[in-house]
């Protein structure tokens, strides 16, 4: 099973996730900054227009004052009347006016009597526009604005009395619209519009705009020289004179905005790049010590004992990392001696512990796997089966022990005799099987290869010399033939075992597979010859059973 991803996939979504927040704070905050920068902008503009509103007001008040304070000077009156009624020079008039009045703040005067005689005062402009004024002895500290071809003027009418006697009327005037001009310009902050008839009369731009079309739609301006965020100063609207604007360069704005907008946009990338380093190195702390971790486990899981190397960090993976290191030594050494403990049981469930013999248990084991060999190859496997002769003499006459060191020297020789690829079993007390690979004639000549081999092979034990003889019954296993069962090949060497003992024992009888052997009814049981070194002194035989001699101590 692939190991599970989870907390990795888990983080990298995370990242994800913050990533996408940035971009949709950053989507937000881009598309408010333009909005912020001109609402402050708007702000800006209706702040400042009140501002102005609040200073022409200012400037009307003062106005006027001036005004009342020249209209209700007694000197001024009397001189007036003088002037007036008896038709006196007017320059003496001047001098006084400038002499009383010349520290007033206004830009011209004019008294003019009320015949409409100028008294005092040369600006055409102011007269012509007052004279237009009906009944303009009532307008008692009234503001007038005109507008000359250059600028906005603010006046104000106030008349002059003398004893209950109406004279004529003092008229002083300001200059709006320049001075706010003028104060742009020094500020640098924004720009002034005049606007009279659709087009523009003055601004306080550098270029001469007179003329151009003042078309504003949604408080943008377009002109030639670039697009203005302007606000009407509303004070002038009430007096239905040429409008004054007021406006910001729309390029600055929008270059501020672009500033604005880039350095977020840096704010942002940066953000972005740390977070996903962070995620990255979060990414690869967490999931590669993980990912470690999980590959011993499979590795664990799969039987394995991998080479962990101690680590140096300090962290909780670290940690963990040394400690499976330690578990899986201490694992590796108890699977180490489960095995050997397994093939110990395994080597005792299979052999023989006198012999060291494969048993009769691990035949039935092996038996299917040498039968498939042997079919896929096509071979033939012999089966040899052997039995001490009189073997229960021996037991009885010289004890068990002594049986039992016949039984271990019988199965050596046999085991000498056979080759690797054969399997000597020891099936019975003391009977034994070889398997071997090969048909009834190797079988034979390997069976009377061992015979002939006990046979000359007694057995020293003590002072005894044991000579031993053992009868032999082959058969062949013939898996080409079909179903080739154990117990029939066993059954058949038995059988053939069973004439070598009835034919007289110490002799080797094939059965072939109709069960017919080679007749040695006749032959008589050979008793195994002593050659002169091995006799001794002292010989004894039992009934049809082993011989022995009492070797010369
Ligand atoms: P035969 O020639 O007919 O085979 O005669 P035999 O005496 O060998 O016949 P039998 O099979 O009756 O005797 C087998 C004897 O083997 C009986 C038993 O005492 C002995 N025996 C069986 N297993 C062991 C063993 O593990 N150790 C010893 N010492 N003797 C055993
Ligand atoms: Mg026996
Ligand atoms: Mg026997």
């Amino acid at each position: 099973m692939a190991p599970p991803h989870t907390y990795r996939n888990r983080l990298i979504l995370y990242v994800v996730l913050l990533e996408l927040f940035l971009i949709c704070v950053l989507y937000y905050f881009y598309g408010q900054s333009r909005d912020a920068i001109l609402d402050a902008a708007n702000r800006n503009l209706g702040l400042f227009s009140s501002q102005l509103d609040a200073k022409i007001k200012l400037e009307e008040h003062e106005l006027e004052q001036s005004a009342r304070l020249i209209s209700d000077n007694i000197q001024l009156r009397e001189y007036m009347f003088v002037v007036v009624s008896i038709g006196t020079e007017t320059d003496p008039l001047h001098e006084l006016f400038q002499r009383q009045f010349g520290w007033l703040k206004y830009k011209s005067a004019a008294i003019i009597s009320k015949n409409g005689d100028v008294l005092i005062g040369d600006d055409k402009q102011l007269l012509s526009a007052i004279s237009k004024k009906p009944n303009i002895e009532k307008l008692d500290g009234e503001i007038l604005y005109y507008s000359t071809d250059k600028s906005i003027e603010m006046a104000v009418s106030m008349p002059v009395y003398y004893q209950n006697e109406y004279l004529g009327y003092v008229v002083l005037t300001n200059t709006m619209d320049a001075s706010l001009i003028d104060t742009a310009r020094d500020t640098g902050y924004g720009q002034f519009f005049v606007v009279g008839n659709g087009k523009i009369l003055r601004s306080s731009l550098e270029e001469d705009l007179t003329g151009q079309k003042f078309k504003q739609r949604n408080g943008l301006l377009r002109l030639i020289q670039g697009d203005f965020l302007v606000s009407k100063i509303s004070y002038f609207e009430e007096n239905k004179l040429p409008q004054v604007w007021f406006g910001f360069s729309n390029p600055e704005l929008t270059s501020q905005l672009d500033r604005n907008r880039s350095q977020m946009l840096i704010l942002a990338i940066g953000v972005s790049v740390i977070i996903l380093v962070i995620g990255i190195a979060m990414i690869r702390n967490f999931s590669q010590p993980v990912g470690r971790l999980v590959s011993i486990m499979n590795d664990v899981g799969d039987g394995q004992f991998p080479k962990i190397e101690a680590t140096q960090s300090r962290d909780e993976f670290g940690y963990l990392i040394n400690k499976f290191q330690d578990m899986i030594a201490r694992l590796k050494e108890k699977q180490d001696e489960v095995d050997r403990v397994h093939a110990q049981l395994e080597e005792q469930a299979t052999t023989d512990s006198l012999t060291g013999l494969y048993n009769r248990r691990y035949l039935y084991d092996l038996y299917p796997k040498l039968l498939s060999d042997a079919t896929r190859q096509g071979k033939s496997i012999t089966f040899i089966l052997a039995d001490l002769d009189k073997f229960k003499i021996i037991n009885d006459k010289y004890g068990h022990m002594v049986g039992d060191q016949v039984l271990t020297h019988v199965s050596d020789i046999i085991r000498d005799c056979c080759r690797a690829s054969d399997f000597v079993f020891r099936v019975g007390g003391e009977e034994f099987l070889v398997l071997m690979t090969g048909d009834l004639s190797g079988g034979k000549i390997l069976a009377e290869k061992i015979r002939n081999k006990i046979e000359q092979s007694p057995l020293r034990t003590g002072d005894l010399l044991l000579l031993i003889s053992s009868s032999f019954g082959v058969a062949q296993l013939q898996p080409m033939d079909g179903d080739a069962r154990l117990s029939d090949t066993l059954a058949r060497a038995d059988k053939a075992l069973y004439r070598a003992k009835e034919y007289g024992r110490n002799r080797v009888i094939a059965m072939d597979i109709n069960n017919n052997d080679d007749d040695q009814k006749n032959n008589q049981w050979q008793i195994p010859q002593l050659n002169h070194q091995q006799a001794g002194r002292g010989s004894g035989t039992t009934q049809n059973g082993p011989r022995y001699f009492r070797l010369p101590l």
